[in-house]
């Protein structure tokens, strides 16, 4: 075929269709192309709810439903393009914060998704696999300790088994416990820290890698705390540095396989993390305050992150850290 005759075609096409006329028409006009409305700019100082937040504290691993406010995971908002069409996901801690975002996300772009999280965390489990299913996509619930060996590669197994294969991994699952002195760190926080955050990515991808074919992607959810660490997270933060350069080494390993690794950096995020001892419950109001944004991230505000890092159009970055940071700090 004539490249400039089909280019012309095209072009044709689309005036006669008004295609065209919609995409040059005046800043201002309501109807986009196809008409779909438009989308205007908008402020994100002011698109998300703003410290001070009411005070709150829930026992940890806490529920959605008990924050106030709720947190935003795109339920109202996030709209799909078929971008990762009857791709399978795996996600640890995709029943709440930024995993049930990506999880949301990913049910949107045509995936099926299977979820990890701890048995107390049902509630928040079971709202996202109907929110999954709700899209007509598949909805795996998995439920357990990942800090135990024997359980993550089960997880992972099973994941495989009931989603029918694997070429999503997203490692996000973690624990935060803040302490302002290194001294009131006892060998068991360090040890839950460190299990839970990197031991735990090393299983499930250990696990993961012999099962993905090429164009798989691996996702794990690093921090701007691997960058610019907290004073009162220090071994938080120190699995965050971990978690961001194993995923810079692991993705030169897999590259010739053709399967990426990348990470999030993600700033400040009103999550259930921070509200059951990430944070210290008197700086929870202003949480998010210090950053240039003044006010903390919604999980909705990476989904397209996770998106994009799954999505083939992604395909030359690996062994990237995006971040989403509010300002301050991060890659
Ligand atoms: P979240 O509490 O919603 O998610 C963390 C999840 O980890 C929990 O839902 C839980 O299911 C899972 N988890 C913890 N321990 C587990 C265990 N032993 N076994 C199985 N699952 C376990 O909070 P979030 O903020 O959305 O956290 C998601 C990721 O984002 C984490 O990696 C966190 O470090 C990272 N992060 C969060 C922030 C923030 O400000 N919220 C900032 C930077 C990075
Ligand atoms: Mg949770």
């Amino acid at each position: 075929m004539d490249t400039f005759n089909h280019s012309r075609r095209l072009l044709v096409g689309a005036a006669a269709t008004g295609v065209l006329g919609a995409a040059m028409a005046p800043a201002g006009a309501q109807q986009g192309s196809e008409g779909k409305p438009d989308q205007p700019p908008k402020d994100p100082t002011t698109a998300y709810p703003k410290p001070p937040f009411p005070k709150q504290q829930q026992p940890w691993p806490g529920l959605t439903s008990k924050m106030s406010p709720r947190p935003d995971h795109g339920e109202t908002s996030y709209k799909g393009s078929g971008r990762l069409k009857g791709r399978k996901a795996l996600i640890t801690g995709g029943d709440s914060g930024i995993g049930r975002a990506a999880a949301i996300a990913y049910a949107r772009e045509g995936a099926d998704v299977a979820i990890n999280y701890l048995p107390a965390e049902e509630p928040d489990a079971r709202e996202v696999a109907e929110l999954i299913r709700a899209e007509g996509r598949k909805a795996v619930t998995i439920p357990g300790d990942i800090k135990d060996e024997a359980f993550c590669k089960k997880l992972v197994a099973d994941a495989v088994q009931q989603l029918g294969g694997l070429d999503i991994l997203v490692n996000n699952a973690a624990r935060q416990f803040s302490r302002d002195s290194i001294l009131d760190i006892s060998t068991e926080q360090f040890d839950e820290t460190f299990k839970t955050n990197v031991y735990a990515m090393f299983w499930i991808t250990k696990a993961a890698i012999p099962l993905m074919k090429p164009g798989s992607t691996i996702i794990n959810t690093s921090s701007v705390n691997a960058y610019n660490p907290g004073e009162n997270i220090i071994d938080y933060a120190a699995t965050k540095g971990a978690i961001m350069i194993f995923t810079k080494g692991l993705a030169k390993q897999l590259a010739p396989k053709g399967i990426r690794v990348n990470a999030v950096a993600p700033g400040p995020f009103w999550t259930p993390l921070q509200v059951t001892g990430g944070q210290p419950a008197d700086k929870l109001p202003k949480f998010g305050e210090d950053t240039p944004m003044k006010r903390p991230g919604q999980p909705a505000e990476l989904a397209a992150v996770y998106v994009l890092l799954a999505s083939n159009e992604s395909s030359y970055a690996t062994g990237q850290v995006y971040g989403a940071v509010g300002g301050n700090g991060g890659p």
